[in-house]
């Protein structure tokens, strides 16, 4: 197979249309088989759902190049999964999992031209979504849907070396109890635009969100979640029901545990903690985790010893793993790699 000629160290993380991408629509209570397709637009109702109500939720996950030189896509199963959980809380009809999977296959071995070569640091990152195509004008559940799934090569995340982040305490929230910060809603990332574009527009680089009860408890940023690491090595994730649940950071405890000999925690982080930690870190498909130097909380800076110039040595370490797992450079657990060809 002859690889696109693109200059794939210098891509940025933006759309680019691939060859195929596949589509399955659900009309009079059932799924239609599903086909790959080579038109990349959709045509729907002025009318539907997705326009009207926000009928909608999506995935996102990455086909690799390993150093053998297979492709393999990461954990599609627990996407699968978390895309039922987030069609159930929408009302919207579940795409089974093993169908899922199946979907993802297809739409990369009908691109595998499009992901990038080992060692490139590019990505063929995936995007699994759903949306309401039927018609509603009264508030309620469209009766049809289309699930689609399309491929966009993405460049090296950490372009020109690594740069710790440097967040801010956000006066928004991102997620209420009870609400819907647990599934990948759309809906949860269009309230979160006018937070982050005032968060950049301050000179930060995201926003952290506290807990919208209390504003006492650390829950995730508008994209991914935290872990932190304490001075005597221990790794620590929040734990909370309106965090959305991120396979990498689930992945990651697993490394630290089992490759790294380190004690993992999940529970309640109080904001007040925070200053306590030796390192942070954001984890989420695109970045695996990316450094977090200084967080700002109303002027008041809390500066991780870490550094704004480096990532700390276990955000190192886990960091290495993970990409060393997903490159096959590293032995996975079982079930981790989805071989594709
Ligand atoms: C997608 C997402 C993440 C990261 O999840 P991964 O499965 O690791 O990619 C974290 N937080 C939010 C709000 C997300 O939407």
């Amino acid at each position: 197979m002859e690889k696109k000629n693109i200059d794939w160290a210098n891509l940025g993380f933006g759309y680019v249309p691939t060859d195929k991408r596949f589509v399955a629509n659900y009309k009079d209570g059932k799924w239609d088989e599903g086909a790959l397709s080579s038109d990349a637009t959709v045509a729907i109702s002025e009318c539907a759902g997705v326009l009207q109500y926000s009928q909608s939720c999506f995935e996102g996950m990455k086909a690799y190049t390993t150093e053998d030189g297979h492709i393999v896509t990461f954990r599609p199963d627990l996407n699968g999964e978390r895309m039922e959980n987030s069609c159930k809380r929408l009302e919207m009809p579940v795409f089974p999992k093993e169908k899922f999977v199946d979907a993802i296959v297809k739409t990369i071995e009908a691109n595998a031209a499009w992901v990038p070569p080992y060692g490139s640091g590019a990505t063929l990152y995936i995007r699994p979504f759903m949306f309401a195509t039927g018609p509603v004008i009264g508030v309620k559940p469209a009766d049809e849907y289309q699930f689609r799934v399309f491929a966009t090569p993405v460049g090296p995340y950490f372009k020109g070396g690594v740069k710790p982040l440097t967040l801010c305490v956000s006066d928004f929230d991102r997620a209420a109890p009870h609400g819907t910060g647990h599934i990948k809603a759309g809906l949860n990332y269009a309230m979160s635009l006018h937070a982050i574009v005032t968060a950049h527009a301050e000179g930060f680089d995201e926003n952290m969100y506290l807990d919208a009860a209390t504003r006492t408890k650390v829950e995730e940023t508008g994209g991914a979640n935290f872990l932190f690491v304490t001075k005597d090595n221990k790794v620590v994730t929040p734990k909370s029901n309106t965090i959305l649940p991120s396979i990498t950071r689930r992945s990651l405890l697993t490394v630290a545990k089992d490759y790294l000999g380190l004690e993992v925690e999940e529970r309640t982080v109080y904001f007040d903690e925070v200053k306590d930690f030796a390192e942070c870190g954001l984890c989420g498909t695109a970045a695996v985790i990316s450094p977090v130097g200084k967080i700002v909380d109303h002027g008041k800076e809390i500066c991780f010893p870490s550094g704004m110039k480096d990532m700390g040595p276990v955000i190192t370490k886990l960091r290495d793993t993970l990409t060393g797992i997903q490159m096959g450079r590293v032995e996975a657990p079982k079930g981790w790699l989805k071989v594709i060809k």
